[in-house]
């Protein structure tokens, strides 16, 4: 089959031919790129006698291992683990292949130099959120830039984007991807762009001046920060009526934030906006976006590209492949990158309505998609919330419910120990903005009768607070990500010493409340880019 097929036709293939023209491009990719210059592959091919030829069928992907965010930290025994995983090419190798040879008598050896160093060498780095111990570098070729663009260009498709839009991308501004998912977006699309750089550079004011005077038609942001903007922005009186499209990345996106979102967008005077949701990690450098829909029918998933990476969903527990349509953790593995690769990478994230294949019924196309609500299993373990008051939580449930409550204008989850004894009971703090409209009792009575209904807890108190109070509270222009979950249990020494125990120590200092007191207390410092300044 032609394989510039999948590439051409990304987006109106069906089932069959999608997975036949990915396996044939899998098994090249490995053939060519991955197993001849991965120290870490080249090893695996090896040891389990296995060759790019061993692919006959996408689910031939189940021969090789899943490799999840712990595989990639550096460790004592593996001190360079994300190097292992850098493609690094064999010079002798590229010079004797016939494609090289033909490549250089038509265009000449210093081109075809030129030609690899633009395919392999790194130039440029993203790294997770540092919510983890350890934040993982991923390392791009001009050759992945070039795939991050076509990657954006297309979510700027799907999300239905015009050129002749403004937009203005709200994501921090840091190595992460989705400031630069959004830029390479931008640029490869070719629509106007502004970066304001989140909250952390030019403030909530900054944004709120720049939104004005620009008056875009695409917000793209982190939900709770655009949430927070707009909420400003109506405060003000300000009027912004050009908007069409608020684009919601680098958290989730529940059902109550679109709504609230929908709303203040109303109230500035842009009642038709859709709320789009786009999901998208630095292992796979690159994110995929909801098409629009009508507000009735919900969101029909994330549209992914076929001819780019193969994503899977296996079950958490026994990793083995899920079929489509059920509930499962998202799986990814590359087939154009360079750089940085990991193959049959396991995300962590847990997807309701798992991979389906048939035609988007909102924009008709034919693709994988990746449908409904995502939870991110790891974020839950780091919180150490499947227990809190010796009651089984479910996160996800409580963040929907405190989402959905139409009085709240913001809130975050505090839970300690009473007078901070690791021996106490659990204590549970809501603290709450609320709608100037409703009163605090109503709000008390109201949240109580809902969180008992839905997830049998009941907070010890409700603290009510103002909008600087909530904002100062939330990180909001100060940390990377908004703190809606505050871990503020002093750890047991014995917890902290033990090494499977190790993540999860580090992983709840970096999002607890930033006071210095409490910070003294962990094992390990919080990572730079959640420090308080
Ligand atoms: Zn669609």
């Amino acid at each position: 089959m032609n394989s510039r097929l999948l590439t051409n036709q990304w987006q109106r293939l069906p089932k069959d031919a999608v997975r036949q023209l990915q396996v044939t491009k899998l098994r090249r990719y490995l053939r060519d790129v991955v197993v001849p210059f991965s120290a870490f592959y080249r090893e695996m091919f090896k040891t389990r006698g296995l060759s790019a030829e061993s692919f006959r069928c996408v689910e031939d992907l189940e021969q090789l291992p899943l490799t999840s965010k712990a595989d990639l930290v550096n460790t004592p025994e593996h001190p360079q683990r994300t190097k292992d995983f850098l493609l690094i090419p064999d010079e002798g190798i590229l010079t004797r292949r016939a494609s090289t040879i033909f490549r250089a008598l038509i265009r000449g050896r210093k081109a075809v130099k030129r030609g690899f160093e633009r395919e392999f060498r790194p130039i440029f780095m993203t790294s997770t959120t540092g919510r983890s111990a350890d934040p993982v570098p991923f390392l791009y070729t001009q050759h992945d830039l070039n795939v991050l663009g076509t990657a954006g260009e297309r979510l700027m498709l799907v999300c239905a984007a015009r050129t002749d839009f403004r937009l203005v991308n709200m994501f921090p501004y840091a190595p992460h991807l989705a400031f630069w998912q959004t830029h390479y977006a931008s640029t490869a699309f070719g629509i106007f762009t502004v970066g304001t750089g989140g909250g952390k550079v030019l403030g909530t004011d900054g944004n709120l001046r720049l939104i004005h005077k620009i008056q875009p038609d695409v917000l793209i942001g982190m939900p709770t920060f655009l949430y927070h903007v707009l909420q400003h922005a109506v405060e003000q009186g300000m009027r912004c009526t050009n908007l069409k499209r608020l684009v919601l990345g680098g958290e989730k996106a529940a059902e109550g934030i679109r709504r609230k979102l929908r709303s203040l967008a109303e109230k500035l005077g842009s009642p038709d906006v859709d709320v789009l949701a786009t999901y998208g990690f630095t292992e796979a450098k690159m994110a995929w976006a909801e098409c629009p829909y009508p507000e009735e029918t919900g969101p029909s998933g994330y549209h992914l590209y076929p001819d780019l990476g193969i994503v899977e969903v296996v079950d958490p527990k026994t990793g083995l492949v899920l079929p489509e349509g059920m509930p499962g953790e998202i799986v990814f593995t590359p087939l154009e990158a360079r750089g940085s690769v990991v193959l049959r990478y396991r995300t962590g994230d847990l997807i309701e309505g798992g991979l389906v294949y048939e035609p988007c019924p909102h924009c008709g196309r034919t693709l994988p998609r990746l449908l409904g609500k995502i939870s991110r299993s790891s974020e839950f373990k780091s919180m150490q919330l499947d227990k809190i008051k010796g009651t089984l939580v479910d996160f996800n449930q409580l963040e929907t419910v405190l989402d959905d409550a139409p009085s709240v204008i913001a809130w975050q989850l505090e839970i300690r120990k009473a007078n901070d004894d690791p021996m106490e009971l659990d204590e549970l703090i809501l603290h709450v903005r609320k709608n100037p409209g409703a009163s605090e009792d109503k709000v008390t009575r109201e949240l109580n009768s809902r969180l008992l209904e839905r997830i049998e807890i009941r907070p010890n108190r409700i603290v009510f607070h103002d909008a600087d109070e909530m904002s100062d509270l939330l990180g909001i222009g100060r940390l990377l990500k908004e703190q809606k979950v505050v871990d503020n249990r002093p750890k047991k020494t014995s917890d902290a010493s033990s090494p499977s125990n190790l993540t999860t120590t580090v992983d709840s200092s970096s999002l607890s409340s930033s006071e210095g007191e409490r910070a003294s207390a962990r094992k390990q410092p919080v990572t730079t880019d959640e420090q308080p300044s």
